[in-house]
């Protein structure tokens, strides 16, 4: 067998970094070797492993991302959009090539600006690491293309308390895909924010609505509504681990890929 791939965490502290930990543990072909996070963490110096719940695994919690990238075949990111913009700027002329990022929140300026740092890596982006979630992507492009601009397009999420962008990122997946199966981009159809607007619903928009509250890992609705029917297409995610793993699995892939862009879809097949 071959040896296992080193993959680095950025964020390694927070929910989805503490899950990612536990997984590439439980992964005979993945090996921590990086456990990045923000300067004056209250982490920096513990065991990454302690921090996630499972035993210690020798790699300590650091801020140093240079000394990180040099011991990393491929670094998985949730933390923050101006930490990722930063970290792949700080992977040009590194051993480690690649970022396998799920953070959300970007705003159209963070957007650009990580499309231009990653020119020359390979960058597999998803808003969603689950095979369900990109499989409804699929379902949802289909569905939009085949019912219609008479149907209205509702996207309803909800997540826990602590989530800070809105509407989710994977809810903007969605939409963005219902939006190409009706031979558009997201923004040129997104619906004005309902409380900011008391304009009426224009035929064709599509609408977004955010729930925030307790430990709610991630609920997503895609409501097709007609005046004489509805059809309703959801995903409901049972646990965290589900996106760790998914992201482990996307990190696999990606650092066997040559440079350029990818999604979720493109490690599944979809
Ligand atoms: P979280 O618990 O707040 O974790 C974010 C981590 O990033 C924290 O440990 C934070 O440290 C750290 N961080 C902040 N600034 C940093 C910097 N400059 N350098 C390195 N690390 C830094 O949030 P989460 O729930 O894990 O979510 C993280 C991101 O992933 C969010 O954007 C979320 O929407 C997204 N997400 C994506 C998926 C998916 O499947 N794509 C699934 C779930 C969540 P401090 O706490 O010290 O600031």
């Amino acid at each position: 067998m071959s040896d296992p791939v080193k993959i680095g965490v950025l964020g390694a502290d927070g929910r989805m970094g503490r899950a990612v930990v536990k997984a590439i543990s439980r992964n005979a072909r993945a090996t921590l070797t990086a456990a990045l996070t923000a300067p004056n963490a209250a982490t920096l110096g513990k065991d990454a492993g302690t921090v996630a719940g499972i035993e210690p695994c020798g790699v300590l919690m650091s801020d140093d991302i240079a000394a990180g990238l040099a011991d990393c075949d491929v670094l998985i990111d949730f933390s923050r959009p101006q930490a990722a913009i930063d970290t792949v700027l700080a992977m040009h002329g590194t051993k480690c090539q690649t970022f396998v990022t799920g953070t959300t929140g970007y705003s159209d300026t963070e957007a650009k600006a990580l499309t231009e740092a990653a020119g020359g890596i390979t960058l597999l982006q998803s808003g969603n690491f689950s095979l369900g979630v990109n499989l409804l992507e699929v379902l949802v492009e289909h569905a939009a293309r085949a019912l219609g601009p008479d149907w209205d397009i509702d996207i309803a999420e909800q997540h826990h308390k602590h989530k800070i962008d809105s509407p989710s990122g994977t809810a903007l997946m969605l939409g963005e895909a219902a939006a190409k199966g009706r031979g558009k981009t997201l923004s040129d159809i997104r619906a004005p924010i309902r409380e900011l607007s008391d304009a009426p619903r224009k035929d064709g928009d599509i609408g977004f609505s955010a729930i925030r509250g307790g430990d709610i890992i991630g609920v997503h609705d895609v409501h097709f509504i007609n005046p004489l029917e509805t059809l309703m297409l959801s995903h409901r995610a049972g646990d965290r681990s589900l996106f760790a793993v998914g992201a482990v699995t996307a990190a696999l892939w990606a650092v066997q890929q040559k440079a350029g862009r990818y999604t979720m879809r493109d490690v599944l097949g979809l």
